[in-house]
């Protein structure tokens, strides 16, 4: 394949309108006249369509309860408050993940000790978890990162000897599965985000799911003074009236709307994306530099609707080539490429340095009887991830003619790598993000 890099001033690879294969999220007629009729009725700040939603949402993951929030964060910090999560606890969280997986619980008075991410999942790895448990841990937090589905076998497993609670945070892999069962369904309690960006968009958004009625009830009263009446635990009812963490956290009712409609189109749209992610990952099969991440054929472990999923790229099989060098040819070619992911959230100073809340230290130990932030220790794969993971086109409609022209351009780069290598100056040490960047998540 002799074709000159457009880097070098050869043609483009990707050069056909897009068309709406990018567009997110996708609305339809029945989204629009739903949301006008909550405006039109006055019925922004009201629960009954919302209570819809959380029931066909618990119903579609075969739980109990649903919790709609105004945000995914709100959705989690209901999940620890829920859970009972209270003064000198810590949590174990991957470092590798977004801040809201964690950062609510200093708010409690708890804490979170970090583990490593394993390098094919980069879900939190299992044997660093085991390494991350002491008398103060409560619970795990799962993330299933970049839509693809943590070890829950092994997690449970250690949940359970340990007396541990587990947490999922289902905001990347909303509809995936694990061994044929829905994630967001094996801890006690799941949160998710449902904001614009997300896979199941409903506009600015979160939901909480648990099996267990006490988890339910303390996630209500502690941000939802509405929902008095519905409670029944003594403890709970002889406290209503007033939501005790002093947070308002209701679903704004034109998002549930939303939602209704959403849960309707979900499963028809989750499949197109993964036929579409399916298409451009078997056309990259076998090509040296590069790795999907699929999970393996018949493992019943599925992507969902594949959100903000990342390549592996490995520069051993390219003479050593900059991962940025990569994107930057790629870019060149008209596919929008970067690298890196998320930054290892251990590496801010929230969770060194800084004193949140005028304890005189920081917050990351303002009520521990151990400086835990030496627990963390060394998270190599967090810390490498940066020169290891790109972004991929997120893909929502099977357009197979605009999708050959991604993976042309793959193919092209990588069928001429050597010409890059002559002017690569390597990566940057400032690579990756504290929030995935909309151009991360639109592809485009
Ligand atoms: C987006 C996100 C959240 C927070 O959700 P919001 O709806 O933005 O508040 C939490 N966890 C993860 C992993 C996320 O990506």
């Amino acid at each position: 394949m002799k074709e000159k890099l457009a880097i070098f001033g050869g043609d483009t690879t990707v050069k056909a309108d897009p068309k709406d294969i990018f567009t997110w999220p996708i609305v339809n007629k029945e989204m629009e006249d739903a949301v006008l009729d909550v405006l039109r009725k006055g019925k922004m700040s009201a629960t009954d369509i919302t209570k819809e939603f959380e029931q066909g949402y618990a119903e579609w993951h075969g739980m109990k309860y649903g919790l709609g929030c105004n945000t995914g964060t709100a959705a989690l910090h209901c999940s620890f408050f829920g859970i009972g999560i209270g003064k000198g606890d810590e949590i174990i969280c991957p470092s590798l993940t977004y801040w809201a997986s964690c950062l609510p619980v200093y708010s409690l008075g708890a804490t979170v000790v970090f583990a490593d991410v394993e390098p094919d999942t980069l879900c939190i790895d299992p044997d660093d978890i085991e390494r991350k448990i002491t008398d103060k841990t409560k619970a795990i937090l799962v993330v299933h990162y970049c839509a693809r589905p943590a070890d829950m076998d092994r997690i449970m497993g250690i949940a359970k000897k340990h007396n541990l609670k587990v947490i999922e945070d289902v905001s990347h892999a909303h509809g995936a599965l694990y061994k044929g069962k829905m994630v967001g369904t094996f801890g006690e309690v799941t949160a998710f985000s449902c904001m614009s960006g997300k896979s199941f968009a409903i506009g600015e958004a979160g939901i909480m799911l648990t099996n267990d009625r006490e988890i339910y009830e303390r996630a209500a009263i502690f941000g939802f003074y509405e929902r008095a009446p519905e409670l029944t635990i003594d403890y709970l009812k002889a406290g209503a009236g007033l939501p005790w963490g002093g947070y308002k956290y209701r679903m704004h009712q034109m998002s549930s709307a939303v939602g209704r409609e959403q849960l309707k189109k979900y499963p028809s749209e989750m499949a197109e994306i993964d036929k579409a992610m399916n298409y451009f990952w078997d056309a990259l099969e076998g090509l040296p530099g590069i790795r999907s991440p699929r999970p393996p054929k018949d493992s019943g472990i599925t992507m969902g609707a594949w959100y903000a999923s990342l390549g592996h790229y490995k520069t051993e099989e390219l003479d050593g080539l900059s991962i940025s060098r990569f994107c930057e040819a790629l870019r060149a070619e008209g596919a929008s490429i970067f690298p890196g992911c998320n930054r290892a959230l251990h590496q801010h100073p929230l969770f060194s340095d800084i004193d949140v809340y005028n304890d005189g230290k920081p917050t990351r130990i303002a009520n521990s009887n151990q400086d835990i932030r030496k627990l963390d220790g060394v998270l190599p794969v967090s810390d490498g991830i940066q020169t290891k993971v790109f972004g991929v086109p997120w893909f929502k409609k099977f357009y197979p003619e605009i999708i050959d022209e991604y993976t042309a351009a793959f193919k092209k780069v990588i069928g001429n790598y050597k010409e890059l290598l002559a002017e690569d100056t390597g990566d940057p040490t400032d690579l990756g993000r504290w929030m995935l960047s909309a151009k991360a998540v639109s592809g485009k």
